[in-house]
């Protein structure tokens, strides 16, 4: 019983040809034209591999393959959404990989004992509504109604009109929610983002945990002064308060924290933003993540006494908020054992690693247990059109997704 890298491949090039770019790469927004191509697509797959097709108020699509009882299923996917000019791997293998679960168990005529549902989950990536993995959020009750007609994008659309647009039902929205116990088992396949499995050389990953950010917007002001005529003692520069911030930030995450703690200033403005002028004022942005709380708790507040430190030293006046702080997640052991089982008897070489960035997988860990399994990205690069993985690589995960998913549905996984 094994899975057929053409019809993954067929999958693949199909999904890749909506919203598809000269450049190589994809633009495919939640909600898009080009997205609900591909949902349709989705559609006609699951409707043509005889999955009992259901989709819910923000349009998570289902797909339900029947067990032998009618018991909770185990869930298995990801997206099809993607972020501007990315690339055609992120979201999507999770899904063609269930499907092609599907087909596998479809052609051997395996009965399970619990059903198997192949999940697309709506509006993964935060790029249009500025904020991502809504999908989870919403069947977990971690979005709210409220919160629809408030998220807009850069045309000024809410996503409430957008789910209306494509045909959802947003006033319901209350009706997607799921509860503990209505999932058996959910797992995600995933791409790595990273560079760690290509380089170290392993087939597979199993992740352990996710990490989760905490976000800082910062404000830093100082007076825009003449570069000529302003002496050095005299200035309040932002931008060399900023640089201090900056460098310490960096210092914090790789020595001062946790082992795994990560920091970066990702971006950061600064006005005027001319060659003769002091800069007076600068906005940055910080993300500290660990999967280990009380370690990016040290980090969190070891950043902030560093901003109380520059505002005095360099007499600036600095104004921080929290965007976002969220707690890391642990995923499921049982799952975690199973798939490591399974990767073992077959024969594929894997590491346990936990997930630097956040899945929809992270918010199923509010009703159900949770796996993840990774795919080597290729130079680590991922929200880019330059984002690959080999189709053998993602044909082993699908593999190692298939052998666990049985183990589960059959309740085989201790
Ligand atoms: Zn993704």
């Amino acid at each position: 019983m094994k899975v057929n890298k053409e019809r993954l491949k067929q999958d693949f090039d199909n999904i890749a040809r909506f919203g598809k770019l000269d450049n190589g790469g994809v633009t495919r927004l939640a909600f898009s034209e080009e997205d609900l191509k591909a949902r349709q697509y989705l559609l006609d797959v699951m409707k043509s591999l005889n999955l009992k097709v259901s989709i819910d108020a923000f349009g998570n699509i289902r797909g339900r393959r029947e067990g032998q009882f009618d018991l909770p299923p185990v869930m298995i996917g990801s997206h099809l959404d993607t972020v501007p000019n990315g690339g055609h791997y992120d979201g999507v293998i999770g899904v063609i990989g269930a499907l092609e679960v599907i087909r596998v168990l479809n052609e051997n005529n395996i009965v399970t004992k619990r059903p198997i549902e192949v999940i697309n989950f709506s509006c993964e990536e935060s790029s249009r509504f500025r904020a991502g993995t809504l999908g989870s959020k919403v069947m977990v009750g971690k979005f709210t109604k409220d919160k629809l007609k408030t998220s807009i994008d850069k045309d000024g659309i809410s996503l409430y009109d957008a789910l209306k647009q494509a045909g959802y039902d947003p006033d319901r929205l209350e009706d997607a929610r799921i509860n503990n116990g209505d999932i058996y088992a959910f797992m995600e396949m995933h791409i790595e983002q990273g560079p760690v499995l290509e380089q170290e050389k392993y087939q597979v990953g199993i992740v352990t945990a996710i990490a989760a950010p905490t976000r800082f917007k910062v404000l830093i002001e100082g007076r825009a002064d003449h570069s000529g005529n302003t002496p050095m003692n005299m200035r309040k520069d932002a931008l060399t308060g900023a640089s201090a911030l900056i460098l310490g930030v960096e210092q914090i995450a790789k020595s001062e924290a946790g082992e795994r703690t990560v920091g970066t200033v990702g971006y950061v403005y600064v006005e005027p933003g001319a060659m003769n002028v002091v800069p007076g004022k600068v906005e940055l942005g910080i993300d500290i993540r660990d999967i280990n709380s009380t370690d990016k708790k040290v980090a969190v507040k070891k950043v902030i006494d560093l901003i109380h430190k520059i505002q005095k030293q360099r007499n600036l006046e600095i104004k921080y908020e929290i965007l976002a702080d969220e707690e890391p997640v642990v995923l499921s052991n049982k799952i975690i054992s199973c798939l490591e089982n399974e990767a073992k008897k077959y024969g594929f070489s894997y590491k346990l690693m936990p997930s630097g960035a956040g899945h929809d997988a992270m918010y199923m860990t509010n009703v159900t247990n949770v796996g993840m399994i990774f795919i080597p990205s290729i130079n680590g690069v991922s929200h880019n059109i330059a984002e690959f993985s080999r189709m053998e690589d993602i044909k082993m995960g699908t593999d190692l997704l298939l052998k666990a998913t049985i183990k589960l549905a059959q309740e085989e996984c201790e």
